[in-house]
């Protein structure tokens, strides 16, 4: 049985264009294909926590236009609960604008956060009633870093454990760290903070101890293909990514996130639950896109069994 949790963080609707090559500055290029849909990192953790079973609560704030209506829409899709959706009355939903050169697949993304940029303290204190009873909050770092400062702080003074993905990377201050319970940065969001390349088991120990310094509890790098290093406190290691053919890896971080808090939530360790992340995360890639391409339960159950 999933305990409550909440994903606080980001929404934003992607706007992606393919296109021959990514244009030059003042260049104008036919671009070969559309595709509009609902993104951000935290909705994206969100929904893939929900589509995976978890009974998760998702914050984000959304303007009162087209967009923010692309949020509800799908949330209502997916039979996700808004009632702790925010609203802006004078700032526009955000919007990432993703050009992907269809030969090379490179791309170059402007991400607009928009209202989710915008979540202010009040905003923060109207979630008190949530955080009682919940066991988890995941958040990010794609919403304003004050918004982040205060939810992070009312979690832990309310005994909520912290789950911190640091994405975009950017520098956090050493008090945010020290309520976290657990970080998840990729490897190059953890080279950038703790300034120690994730080259092998022993550097990943040392990037380890440099959060653990700072008062993290339990850390965790996701490493790609090559699966995902924990340290639960007491010890570490790797556990490998499972062997698929991937087509999109956009969002597989996303994926992950939202597959380790649905399998906390479940009370399974740390160890157990990246198998789960792991798993929901290798079924993501395999699909393109984002939010469609989280697999449901069933779909995770039948990988692992
Ligand atoms: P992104 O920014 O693209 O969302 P990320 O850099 O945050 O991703 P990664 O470390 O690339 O995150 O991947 C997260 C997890 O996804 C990995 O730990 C692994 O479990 C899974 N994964 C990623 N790529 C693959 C792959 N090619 N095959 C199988 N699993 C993968």
């Amino acid at each position: 049985m999933s305990k409550k949790v909440i994903v606080f963080g980001s929404f934003v609707v992607d706007l992606m264009g393919r296109t021959p090559h990514l244009p030059a500055s003042g260049e104008t290029v036919k671009g070969s294909m559309f595709r509009m849909g609902p993104g951000g990192k935290g909705f994206n953790q969100g929904a893939a926590a929900h589509k995976a079973g978890a009974n998760v609560t998702m914050v984000t704030k959304l303007g009162r236009d087209a967009f923010g209506q692309v949020a509800q829409d799908t949330m209502q899709e997916l039979g996700m609960s808004s009632e702790y959706l925010l609203f802006s009355e004078d700032t526009e939903t955000g919007c990432a604008l993703i050009m992907v050169d269809e030969n090379t697949s490179q791309n170059k993304i402007v991400v607009i956060s928009g209202a989710c940029g915008t979540i202010t303290n009040e905003d923060v204190e109207r979630l008190a009633p949530l955080m009682d009873g919940a066991e988890y909050l995941l958040t990010q770092l794609e919403t304003n870093i004050s918004s982040i400062d205060r939810a992070v702080r009312l979690a832990y003074e309310k005994g909520v454990k912290v789950i911190l993905n640091p994405a975009p990377v950017q520098p956090v201050k050493d008090v945010l760290l020290s309520m976290v319970d657990l970080v998840t940065p990729n490897e190059v969001e953890a080279e950038i903070m703790t300034g120690i390349p994730v080259s092998d088991k022993a550097a990943a120990d040392q990037a380890a101890k440099w959060f653990m310094d700072r008062g993290v509890k339990k850390v965790l790098i996701t490493l790609g293909s090559r699966g995902v290093y924990i340290h639960d406190g007491i010890k570490s290691g790797i556990l490998p990514a499972y062997r698929v053919k991937a087509l999109d890896t956009t969002g597989a971080g996303d994926a992950f996130n939202g597959g380790l808090l649905t399998a906390l939530s479940e009370g399974k360790d740390l160890w157990e639950a990246a198998v789960f992340a792991n798993a929901l995360a290798a079924l993501s890639v395999q699909k393109l896109g984002t939010t469609v391409s989280m697999p449901l339960r069933k779909e995770i159950d039948a990988f692992l069994a």
